[in-house]
């Protein structure tokens, strides 16, 4: 059992290396990621759940690595969060996506809404309102146009500093929308103190709604707790037409997931939005 339990402290310790220098390895390789053009952004539509009318667009990061390929976000956010790197990484990401849906406005596309994931680190950084005041004069995009999308975990480390910074963002006339809502733990008393326009509810909510009752409550739950307080709620990660009339069947404004598209380059996202929302 001794010489076992010795074993097993080794797998471990082997293990902690392993990702330790994967994590290491990352870093290296995202250094250069932006200036090497490794990076892109891809569009997930978003729709009104009655109607199936668009209504914007989420930009989601993409890395290519010419050797190693794809390399998820989920891999590679967390590192560039703990590093600082997400700054650069979140700068660059604000004003393509600003950039692009301009670009499709001045294509033709009638206006629709572009919301950009922020990390805590960008949020807490003071010239953050500049930055993104900075990327809307660059490109020209009409602030109501843009909608920044914040975990609730990131507003809750500090609620008092959060919502001067949202405040400001607020009067800009950017809208805001809470990530991933009830993955994490907020003070309600908080959120309404928010300038806040959306509720994201999580796809870890959405995935077993037909099935699960807890998942559904929370769900359900959500959407009444948003409308109380004057919110929209979408809900991310609807895959199957039966969790959409059970999400639309309950008041849930807006839809987001794979039963209407996947991610999409910039060019088939265009032309997507193009066919269903003519000008
Ligand atoms: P998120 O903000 O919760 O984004 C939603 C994720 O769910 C995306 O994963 C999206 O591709 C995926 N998704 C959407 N619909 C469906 C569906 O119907 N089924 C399934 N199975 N998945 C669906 P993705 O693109 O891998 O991004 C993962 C996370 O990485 C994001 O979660 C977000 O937290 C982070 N992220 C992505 N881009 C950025 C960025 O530009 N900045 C920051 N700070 N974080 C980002
Ligand atoms: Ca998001
Ligand atoms: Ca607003
Ligand atoms: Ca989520």
């Amino acid at each position: 059992a001794k010489s076992a339990g010795r074993n097993n402290y080794q797998f471990f310790a082997a293990d902690m290396n392993q990702i330790a220098t994967e994590r290491l390895d990352i870093e290296r390789k995202l250094r250069h990621a932006i200036s090497r053009n490794e990076l892109a952004l891809v569009y997930q539509p978003q729709f009104r759940a009655d109607s199936s009318r668009p209504t914007g667009v989420e930009a989601l990061l993409r890395w290519h690595h010419p050797t190693d390929g794809m390399i998820s976000p989920d891999r590679f956010i967390p590192v560039a969060e703990e590093t600082g790197m997400i700054v650069e990484i979140g700068d660059w990401v604000m004003l393509t996506a600003c950039r692009e849906m301009k670009h499709w406005i001045d294509n033709g596309l009638k206006p629709l809404r572009v919301a950009v994931n922020v990390s805590a680190r960008q949020l807490r950084r003071r010239d953050f309102c500049e930055t993104v005041a900075g990327a809307l004069a660059e490109s020209g995009l009409p602030a109501e146009l843009l909608e920044l999308e914040i975990t609730e975990s990131s507003v809750m480390e500090n609620p008092q500093e959060a919502i001067h910074i949202l405040e400001r963002i607020g009067r800009m006339g950017i809208s805001l929308a809470i990530d991933d809502f009830g993955t994490g733990y907020s003070s309600l008393a908080y959120l309404k103190l928010f300038p806040i326009d959306h509720l994201k509810i999580d796809r870890s909510f959405v995935r077993d709604i037909e099935h699960d009752l807890n998942d559904r409550a929370i769900a359900f739950g959500t959407i009444a707790l948003a409308h109380s307080l004057g919110l929209n709620v979408i809900a991310e990660g609807v895959e199957t037409a039966d969790q959409l009339e059970l999400l639309r069947a309950n008041g849930c404004d807006e839809v987001q997931g794979y039963l209407f598209s996947k991610p999409l380059t910039s060019g088939a996202a265009f032309a997507f939005l193009h066919a269903a929302h003519p000008a």
